[in-house]
């Protein structure tokens, strides 16, 4: 779907009208045109808390990429942190600063303190200001779950307020802000969540927080094509988030089997043609649907790599209102199904290592909607399905969730004009998502290099104002 007024408010007249009404006046956003294009580009500057323990990897990611390095002078860790840190031209924080930064990296897993949390102001307050169009704000700090004692675990916990404040304070620049909370030892994982935070990739990811864990060892990706030799299921690919999300993992090299029911099958066809894939009819609440994908993969393929439940439907009505069968159908699709066919697939050993498991979760799920509970119980329940999952995920295998906030789909389409409008502009971004960031943020997850990336629900809703 088109938005109307991005297009006008971009326009000289428009801009003029919009800041003289005080209307929002939303960026474009810049979102990926090739897939070998540099992660980041422009002036990046690097700052840290005196003991940061990720910066030598920063480094390491930052040096590999097509940016100009740049770290904040007197920063103490710094200091043989990495030979690209060291190369990094030294930049005074106290003067003038000339630069427009695509990208502010920082550090705070050294922070232990709540007195400590003035490194923040110290980095922050000179260079929020410098900030240029579509830049990225990346936060690294450690899981306060695994801190040793209450004050550098109250001192971590608040880098959430700050980056969820701080990306209210950018969106307008149509910049983000994100948080990356470590575990102890886990600067090696950090590698494909900085590259997808810092990219155009998440262009529509802001004020989120991503716990990162050990995982297993990283492996090697092929820059391009990540997910090459893969074999990927997709639910609901006919149209939507879906066929985005089949198509950007075809474009990163996985197999898709794209699933959706009988009556559009000529619609799912379409987009598993174009993409060298499979279709499979099937509608996921059969009590037959389970044992129907497994046989499929097992006859086609040795096994699947990523699930992907994208599949879902609406049913609104207030309670009181609601017949029975919209109460049964959003639960059975949303949630139910996606649970019987993971057991099925795991019981018949047909995920794979290194699997990954996909969820779509939505903002109704985190703060509710009106006319809405079955949607949001179900979607409320994904997210409990999601984080007891992960605790028991064996030989690598991750299961993560995404939770869309307004994405322009023909179910967002639907919906009166009113309350599209808002849903549009209710965000730090001011304007509405599209498949293709939905579709992103699952091509992170689905990484190879994302193995420390478990129980997260990353919400992709340009930081909207409702719900956490
Ligand atoms: P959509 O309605 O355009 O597509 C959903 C797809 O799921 C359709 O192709 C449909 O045929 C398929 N499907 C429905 N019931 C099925 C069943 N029983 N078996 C198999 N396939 C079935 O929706 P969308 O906007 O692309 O949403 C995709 C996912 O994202 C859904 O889970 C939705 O709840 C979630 N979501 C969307 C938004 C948004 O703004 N569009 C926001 C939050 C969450």
């Amino acid at each position: 779907m088109s938005d109307l007024y991005l297009r006008l408010v971009n326009t000289p007249v428009g801009k003029t009208a919009a800041q003289s009404l005080g209307l929002p006046a939303p960026v474009p956003l810049k979102r990926l045109k090739r897939v070998d294009q540099p992660f980041i580009e422009g002036d990046v500057l690097i700052g840290a808390a005196a003991g940061g323990k990720a910066v030598a990897a920063l480094g390491s990611i930052l040096g590999a990429s097509a940016a100009t390095l740049h770290h904040a002078s007197g920063t103490e860790s710094l200091k043989d942190s990495s030979k690209a840190v060291n190369k990094a031209k030294p930049l005074e924080l106290t003067g003038d600063i000339d630069q427009k930064f695509s990208a502010l990296v920082f550090d705070a897993t050294g922070i232990k303190s709540p007195d400590d949390l003035r490194a923040l102001y110290d980095f922050f307050h000179p260079t929020i200001k410098k900030l240029g169009t579509n830049a990225r704000i990346l936060v690294i700090g450690q899981d306060p779950q695994t801190c040793r004692n209450a004050p550098q675990a109250a001192a971590q916990q608040a880098l959430e307020g700050f980056v969820r404040s701080a990306g209210k304070e950018v969106g307008k620049k149509g910049a983000t802000a994100n948080l990356l909370w470590m575990a102890p030892g886990a600067e090696k994982q950090l590698d494909s969540s900085v590259r997808f935070f810092l990219s155009t990739r998440s262009a529509y990811v802001s004020g989120q927080v991503v716990r990162i864990s050990k995982g297993t060892a990283t492996p090697a990706t092929n820059p391009v094509a990540p997910l090459a030799g893969k074999v990927a299921l997709v639910t609901g690919a006919s149209r939507g988030i879906g066929a985005s999300i089949a198509r950007t993992l075809a474009r990163d090299g996985a197999t898709v089997i794209g699933l959706d029911i009988p009556p559009v099958m000529e619609e799912l066809q379409k987009v598993t043609d174009a993409i060298q894939g499979k279709a499979l009819a099937c509608d996921i609440t059969d009590t037959a649907a389970p044992k129907l994908i497994a046989d499929f993969v097992a006859e086609h393929f040795e096994g699947l790599d990523l699930v992907i439940h994208n599949a879902g439907i609406t049913r609104d009505k207030t309670l009181g209102n609601m017949p029975e069968h919209f109460w049964d159908m959003t639960i059975a699709v949303n949630l139910s199904a996606e649970e019987v066919i993971d057991e099925e697939l795991m019981h018949r050993e047909l995920l794979r290592e290194n699997g990954r498991i996909v969820c779509i979760s939505s903002i109704s799920g985190i703060a509710g909607n009106f006319g809405q509970t079955n949607y949001s119980t179900a979607k409320s329940g994904v997210i409990g399905y999601v984080e007891a999952m992960a605790k028991h995920m064996k030989n690598g295998v991750t299961i993560n969730a995404i939770a869309p906030g307004f994405i322009e789909t023909q179910m967002t389409a639907d919906m009166p004009i009113t309350i599209r409008e808002a849903g549009r502009r209710m965000n730090s971004l001011s304007q509405g998502g599209q498949p293709i960031d939905v579709a992103e943020a699952i091509a992170w997850y689905c990484s190879p290099a994302s193995n420390g990336v478990n129980g997260n629900i990353v919400r992709v809703c340009g930081q909207s104002l409702i719900g956490k």
